[in-house]
């Protein structure tokens, strides 16, 4: 596949996020894309700005051609910060993490300059195959992951089911709001069998690495301490049969809800780390469905809504001495790069294509300058002055 073109979806639907992971430029919510591309057509697309042409013209073919070098040499030049530490100019070190989607993936994201995986969703691994994977299928999995890690912290990420993401041997029934419905923790805490499985997978596996658990889609303090209880007694199950697990295991939360935002500081009592699901919150903050291309203009971690939940959560998961991460997609975002190393984030959690780019923004800061900026950023009362602001500060810079 060179590329794709969707009529439907936005740029955080998972069909982009795993376009995003195998480096497949896509541009999604083309309207009338069926009817306007026809067979043997020549199309040009622009995944970083979202643009396609159909039959262009020769001039248009030539500026890209120029464009695709200028893309092939600027990638060439990101690997002088292959085997770099990610610090800002005055030395302030976070981590770099990659999102992956399956065991193999580890293998790219150590190869691009991650630092460690701060995602592995697991939900692929149930809806790629034809019926549920067995704990046997998803500890080898797991393993493979961990071995792959060499040691390197790596976040599994417990199944994230609904949504956008069917598991079709499943049977689930259609839903009229998917994403407010049977998802992720609450399908796992429903289908305890299922969970119970993927839970003693993942602790068996995490003999052979640096594993953390990661709960999805949390709304309330009582779905954590169930959760805790089931870990809890599946160890003591496996101490029972001398099976070998870490005993030290984290186990964190994704904070993607408003709730989990507002509660953020009774949530940071009971978990080892926090990881931030932008593609989620903002979604839930702004009531704006993520697949949803009628209401794509209004998607934007940049709201300022979403900022200050933001801000909150990392205050939160601070002040109760734990650290707080990103796995959205805002993460790799340039333009956010600023507020989030002033926020004090502590991972920044990537698709493996960003990671190098992503340790240059970061490197271009300063947290004096990044401050400065967000102290702005955050005195504004709407997207477009947050966005403007940023984008003309950065051409500004940029000059000289
Ligand atoms: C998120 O919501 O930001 C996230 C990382 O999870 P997913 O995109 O899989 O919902
Ligand atoms: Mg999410």
């Amino acid at each position: 596949v060179a590329v794709i073109v969707a009529e439907k979806g936005g740029q955080t639907a998972h069909t982009a996020i795993l376009a995003r992971a195998l480096e497949i430029p896509a541009v999604l919510s083309v309207k009338d894309a069926l009817e306007k591309i026809g067979n043997g057509d020549t199309v040009i697309v622009d995944g970083e700005y979202g643009e396609v042409f159909v039959q262009p013209i020769p001039k248009t073919i030539e500026i890209y051609r120029k464009k695709r070098k200028l893309y092939e040499e600027q990638v060439q030049e990101l690997k002088k910060y292959i085997n770099k530490d990610t610090v800002t100019q005055d030395e302030k070190r976070v981590c770099l993490a990659a999102n992956i989607g399956n065991a193999e993936d580890a293998v790219k994201a150590m190869e691009s300059g991650a630092e460690c995986v701060g995602l592995f969703r697991t939900e692929f691994l149930f809806m790629n195959g034809v019926s549920m994977p067995t704990e046997e299928e998803q500890f080898e999995e797991y393993k493979k992951a961990a071995v792959l890690t060499k040691g390197m912290p790596l976040t599994i990420r417990t199944l994230d089911i609904g949504g956008d993401k069917d598991i079709p041997y499943m049977g689930l029934t259609k839903e009229t709001n998917p994403f407010l419905g049977y998802r992720a923790i609450r399908f796992c805490l429903d289908r305890v069998d299922i969970f119970t499985t993927q839970l003693r997978a993942i602790l068996r596996a995490s003999a052979y690495g640096s594993i953390r658990i990661m709960i999805p889609m949390i709304t309330s303090v009582n779905e954590v301490r169930q959760v805790k209880d089931m870990i809890k007694k599946i160890c003591s199950d496996l101490d029972h049969n001398g099976i070998s697990y870490d005993k030290n295991i984290q186990t964190g939360v994704m904070i993607e809800t408003p709730a989990a935002a507002i509660m953020a500081d009774a949530i940071a009592q009971e978990v080892d780390f926090f990881s931030i699901g932008t593609n989620d919150l903002t979604q839930y903050t702004i009531a704006v469905d993520r697949c949803n291309e009628n209401v794509a203009y209004l998607y934007s971690a940049f709201n300022p809504a979403v900022l200050r939940l933001i801000r909150r959560i990392i205050e939160c998961a601070h002040n109760a001495g734990i650290e707080a991460g990103m796995c959205g997609e805002a993460a790799a975002n340039a333009l956010m790069a600023p507020i989030l190393l002033s926020f004090g984030l502590d991972e920044f959690s990537v698709s493996t294509g960003k990671v190098l780019e992503t340790r240059k923004t970061i490197a271009d800061w300063s947290l004096k300058e990044a401050g400065l900026v967000t102290d702005k950023v955050m005195s504004m009362a709407t997207e477009k002055e947050v966005t403007d602001y940023l984008s003309d500060y950065l051409s500004e810079r940029n000059k000289k």
